[in-house]
Parts: structure tokens; sequence; C-alpha cells
């Protein structure tokens, strides 16, 4: 098996520069992440707000921290104090809890709409009418503590290259129509897409940020 240190760098060799990779510790013990940071990671995605609380302090200051999984509102205050990018906001109402949690700490916390692609059902998310919807509620102005910079997406999980292909390909072209969107605080420079399986393809298709995991640290099974 290969190590951590050799699997980061021939993601990065095949990424080339084009997106930030994310590297996706969830289940993984600090030393993992460790290794992972000193073959050059600065990226970290967790999905539980939990387990992020615990191992942020235990890594060096510096590294950006990334929440991708779903995100309750009554979770918030455990990020809002490092917390760089929120990957996965689906409501006004999330939103105005983070704006909340971010003003008690002076900050302004960056945050992507998750837009739902796939065909399952389990998966989170706003569709494209939900998130054209959102970004232009008037609400959003008292919210100075909180920036959507951007989409997050998950294709489905599935060999259909064709398929993915096109979910990532419609991803993209709402991501373009809702860059054009000018206020206070939206400001579109990111679009997070692609996994192990498929960052290649999310890349092709206009991913900045690629969340991998298994790609770096082996399966979680
Ligand atoms: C777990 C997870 C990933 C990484 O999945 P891999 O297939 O292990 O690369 C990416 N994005 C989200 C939202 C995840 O929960």
């Amino acid at each position: 098996m290969k190590s951590v240190r050799e699997n980061i760098a021939q993601i990065e060799q095949k990424i080339g520069g084009k997106a930030t990779l994310i590297a996706v510790t969830k289940t993984k013990p600090v030393p993992l992440l460790l290794e992972a940071y000193d073959a050059g990671c600065r990226d970290f995605g967790e999905n539980r707000v939990q387990e992020m609380a615990e191992k942020q302090p235990q890594l060096p200051a510096g590294i950006r921290w990334h929440q991708i999984g779903h995100l309750q509102t009554n979770k918030v205050k455990y990020i809002a104090p490092f917390v760089a990018l929120i990957h996965s906001v689906d409501s006004l109402s999330l939103l105005t809890e983070i704006n909340k949690q971010a003003a008690k700490h002076g900050r302004v916390i960056d945050c992507l709409l998750q837009i739902f692609i796939a065909e399952e059902e389990t998966k989170f998310g706003l569709s494209p009418d939900e998130a054209r919807v959102l970004i232009q509620r008037q609400e959003l102005e008292a919210l100075a503590n909180v920036r959507l910079v951007g989409l997050m997406g998950l294709a489905t999980n599935t060999d259909n290259e064709a398929q993915v292909r096109q979910e990532f390909r419609g991803l993209k072209q709402l991501y373009d129509e809702l860059s054009l969107i000018k206020r206070a605080n939206v400001a579109f420079s990111q679009l997070s897409m692609g996994m192990s399986g498929d960052y290649e393809l999310a890349i092709a298709e206009g991913s900045t940020m690629v969340r991998v995991g298994s790609a770096i640290f082996g399966s979680r099974l």
C-alpha cells in the first residue's frame, strides 16, 4: 500500500494546480492527519462537527478546516471560532445562525450553498431554483458576518461517467449563472465538486476544490 505522502503527491500531480485539494479526514486519527500535513496539505475536511472540534486544537495552526457534511443549526457554535469554509449551507436559517456565531467571534465565515445534483434520495442540498431564491433574499442584507463564495455538490455514486459528467456540468452552469450576482456578501469564487472516484472528471468540468478522502488515506470500512 502506498503512503499518505505518495498518494497526496500523485493526486496533486493529477490536479495540476487547477484546484485546491481538501484532504477529507473524517474517522481518521490525528497521526494520519499529521502525515498529510507534513506532506504539504493545509486544507482538511470533516463532516462531523464534534470530530472537527476535537481534532482542530491537536493540529498546527494555519490549517484551513472545511465543514463538508450536513450542519445542524445547534452545532454551528462549536466550529464558528475557527472554521475556514462551510460547504453545506442549505437554508436561510442555517446561514442566519452561522452569521450570529461568526459575529460573536468577530469573524466573517465563508460559505458555499450545497446543491442537490445526484439521483440518490439521501443527499442533502438545495435545488437550483431554491438556490436562486435564497441568494436573492432580502434578509441576506443583514448577515454581515457571512459571505457566500460558491457552490458545492455531490454527484451520483455510479460508474456511469456520462451521468457524473452531466451532473457536474449542470452544477457549473448554475455556478456561472449565480456568479453574476453581486451583493455585499455574495462573491463567487469556489466550486466544490469531486471526490476520490470522480475528482479528475470534476476538474475537467470546472471544479476549484476537490474533497478527497479514501484515495489519500485508504478506505474507511
Ligand atoms: C466523505 C466525503 C468526501 C470524500 O469521499 P472519498 O470518496 O473518500 O474521497 C467528500 N465529500 C463529502 C461531502 C464527504 O462526506
